[in-house]
């Protein structure tokens, strides 16, 4: 993938409260009035965008300097049970990656699997299967994006660090996705700490090398937890999270890359990173 970053970008999840019309135009504006650097598509509930309208997404992104990422589809599972559910599972992974192409972005989030009490490893090689079929069907259409496994806040969702990290060594075109905050959930509140975040950094590092740490692609909010991980997510301020930690270890790692804020308050959050970072 031929995209490289000089530092590291801050930006919303969706298009920003503050922007006058609930539109990806519009919103793509509105990031770059606020000083913020990138945007997530967000086409959880499907892709629905046509071509001509990418192609006006990429022009406005290209023109303002905002890049661009994509969250796929929720309804993507490729532990079902049922192989048709599996088949269309990977039919969104590729409308998502295709579209978000079209539409400039270089990164796609896909939340792979739920683990349906099967054994890990398991649930691991039906991921991997999957994977490595829609990014060879990538490459053959010269999509040039990552895709990129999320590391999910809920126990029963395939995930962690290490499987993420597994899966990006094991096929290429894929690179983890970490949401710092679905971590600090799913581990009933750990991975709050400098040491731990810098633990979870070096892991990318020695799996992946140093060029992993330098086209990251994050999530970052407040998070509310129970026993069985995410609940939901939360105003930084408004949670436990220790955000300020967090971009110590990103600068002391020399990270570059993506780092969309999924708080209820998104854009300002983002900023608030943003300006944390900057003051280190
Ligand atoms: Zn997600």
């Amino acid at each position: 993938m031929p995209y490289t970053f000089d530092k590291l970008l801050f930006g919303p999840s969706g298009v920003p409260h503050s922007s006058p019309k609930p539109d990806t135009i519009a919103g793509i504006k509105r990031v770059a009035e606020l000083g913020l650097d990138c945007m997530e598509l967000a086409f959880v509930q499907r892709v629905s965008m046509g071509p001509e309208k990418a192609a006006k997404v990429k022009a406005l992104s290209e023109e303002l300097g905002i890049r661009l990422t994509v969250h796929a589809p929720y309804y993507i599972n490729l532990n079902s049970p049922e192989p048709e559910k599996i088949e269309a599972s990977k039919v969104r992974m590729l409308q998502a990656a295709r579209v978000g192409y079209a539409c400039g972005a270089e990164s796609i989030c896909i939340h792979a699997a739920f683990y349906m009490k099967a054994a890990p490893e398991v649930v691991y090689q039906k991921v991997k299967e999957g994977f490595t079929e829609v990014t060879e069907i990538l490459k053959k259409e010269d999509v040039k994006v990552w895709m990129r496994p999320e590391v999910m806040g809920k126990l029963t969702q395939f995930g962690t660090v290490t499987e993420t990290v597994r899966l990006s060594t094991e096929v290429p075109g894929v690179l983890p996705l970490v949401d710092f905050a679905h971590l600090h959930a799913r581990s009933i509140g750990e991975y709050n700490t400098y040491d731990e975040f810098c633990q979870v950094l070096q892991e990318m590092k020695d799996g992946l090398g140093q060029e992993a740490l330098e086209r990251l692609h994050l999530h970052v909010s407040g998070i509310e937890y129970g026993p069985k991980g995410e609940k939901k997510h939360l105003i930084l301020e408004e949670s436990d999270y220790n955000y300020k930690d967090l971009m110590r270890a990103l600068k002391d790692y020399k990270c570059k890359g993506f780092v969309i804020c999924e708080s209820p308050n998104q854009e300002d959050d983002a900023m608030l990173m943003k300006q944390t970072y900057e003051a280190l």
